[in-house]
Parts: structure tokens; sequence; C-alpha cells
């Protein structure tokens, strides 16, 4: 790691059952020990994240999540990742939703900052409502953690490569294959309302999105997180709602009638709405700690002092 240029290291953890699992104690211990020898090494400015894998059940469960804040409040981690199981863009419902941003809010009570992993597109409302303070993403594919692919045996007669690119349209936060974007481009009300309009992302708007739309969806998501990144923090929620999701749940209504499987985003943006708004409208939202990938006021940074 000295020479490899890391700048950070997840600690390695558990696939938890609940915040009483055994396997949490070991985890934390790990990440303790993990820490002690980078810094006996020399490398104290080397980050530690923690990979907190669990149900998602588990954190609506007060008595669970205090224990799982006490455990980590313990632990000289510089970041938390959550891959709470099952959640992603496509199994965020609004109840599902609406529990992730409010654990989260009571998870930040770690002092630590959050970074949401496999949240897909939803994870910029994350960023939004003050959920996370960072958030990890697949290129194009990977929108979702589900615990049962590393449970459950593997299909001997699924393809060990990844699946070809997905192409990314940035305007309502949604996928489609290559063939099913090509034949939405058919459309030029289509092109006019969902193509790339920055050169220096695509040349030739969609030609570009098709071509290279690994490229596209980097610069895209990178550009709606400064988007939010660059509001107050006390407005983020707002602007997601009324910039951001509001025009996109419109837009997805014309590009559901001409590409029929996009009705589930347009049904799934809608519900985003409801369920953002009722938040909005019950109060702020907090602020979280931002997640810079570096070295955080850990107050317990010295492994042996978890003993
Ligand atoms: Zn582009």
């Amino acid at each position: 790691m000295a020479d490899g240029g890391f700048s950070a290291v997840l600690a390695p953890t558990h696939l938890l059952s609940s915040g009483r699992d055994a396997f949490f104690g070991a985890d934390c211990a790990v990440a303790g020990f993990l820490r002690h020898e980078l810094d006996r090494r020399g490398l104290t400015d080397r980050s530690v994240f923690y990979p907190l894998a669990l149900p998602t059940v588990v954190l609506r469960d007060r008595a669970q999540l205090t224990l799982l804040i006490e455990g980590l409040r313990a632990t000289p981690v510089d970041a938390v990742w959550l891959r709470l199981s099952p959640f992603g863009t496509s199994t965020s419902g609004p109840i599902a939703l609406r529990h992730y941003i409010e654990s989260a809010w009571q998870l930040q009570r770690i002092g630590r900052p959050l970074v949401g992993e496999r949240t897909g597109t939803v994870g910029v409302a994350l960023l939004a409502f003050g959920a996370v303070g960072g958030i990890e993403s697949g290129i194009t594919l990977g929108e979702r953690f589900d615990a049962q692919s590393l449970t459950r045996p593997r299909d001997p007669r699924a393809t060990p490569f990844s699946p070809p690119p997905r192409v990314y349209l940035h305007e309502i936060g949604a996928f489609l294959s290559r063939q099913s974007a090509e034949t939405l481009f058919q459309s030029r009300q289509m092109i006019a309302a969902l193509g790339c309009r920055d050169a220096r992302c695509c040349r030739g708007g969609t030609d570009g999105m098709l071509k290279n739309p690994r490229r596209h969806f980097v610069l895209r998501r990178t550009a709606e997180v400064d988007r939010i990144g660059g509001v107050a923090p006390d407005a983020r929620a707002t602007v997601y709602l009324h910039d951001v999701l509001a025009p996109a749940a419109l837009l997805s209504v014309r590009a559901a009638r001409v590409a029929p499987e996009l009705l589930t985003v347009q049904r799934r943006l809608e519900a985003w709405h409801l369920t953002l708004d009722a938040i909005v409208r019950a109060g702020p939202c907090p602020v979280p700690l931002a997640a810079l990938g570096q070295r955080s006021g850990v107050t317990n940074p010295k492994p042996q002092a978890m003993n």
C-alpha cells in the first residue's frame, strides 16, 4: 500500500444479519488493528473506510441502530460506507427511500462521513437530502446492492463477463440498452429533450452518448453531484426537488410514451417526488459530513484504546 499510491483502504467486513451479529465486533476489531498497522508503518495519512453491509430492515430497529452507532463510534475509521440490502434505484420505493434517509440521519451520530454505495440515481437525492456525504457508483451498471447475489450459488449458465454499458438518459436519471436508446433517438423530440447538449461531454449530442456511454455517464453524474454540492446545504433538498426531480418526472412522461420500458422510470420519479416533497415539508434536513476520501477528525485513532 505504501508504494501503490493508495490513499485509503476498505476494512474487511462481513455481511451482518443484525446489529447484534457477533461478526460486527470482530469487524470493528479488525478495522482497529488495520489502523494500528498502518500507523505503525508511518501511513498515518491513509484512511480506513468501514463498509457496513446489512439488511435495510435492521436500521429501522432503534435498539439495533444504537448498537451499531456505539460500535462504530468506538472504532477508528474515517468514513462508513453503507451497503444496505436491498437498496438502490430500482428498489427505492417510497417507504424504502424514506427509511434510508431517516436511518442515515440517525447514523450520522457516529460523527464520521457516510457514503452511499451502489445507490444509483437515487444517490443524488440522498446527497441532496443530507442522508450521505458522498456516493459510490458503478459505471452505467450496478445501481443497487442486493446481498442475495453474494449468498446465492452462482448460476453456472451465467456469463462471467459484464454486460455491455447502458446509455444514461441524464435528464431523467434512467438507463436504456444501446439498442433501445437508438430507437428512442429516432424521435427528433426525444433528441431535443434527452440528448446531451454539452459538447465537451458528447460530440454530436446523441451520437456521443451512444458511442461512448461510459464517458457520458461519468461526466453527467459528476455534474449532477457538483450541482448539488454547489448549493448551500440548507437549500439542497428544495433545489433538488424543484429544479432536478420535478422537471425529470415531467419529461419522463413524454419519454415513456415513446419508449414504454421507461414507464417504470416515470412511476419511480413520481413516487420519489411525493416522498421527498413530504420530507421537505416536514422540516429542514441535517447537514452531513462531506465524504472527501481523507482522514477525518477521529477522536479515537489508536486501536489499542478499543481494548
Ligand atoms: Zn454527454
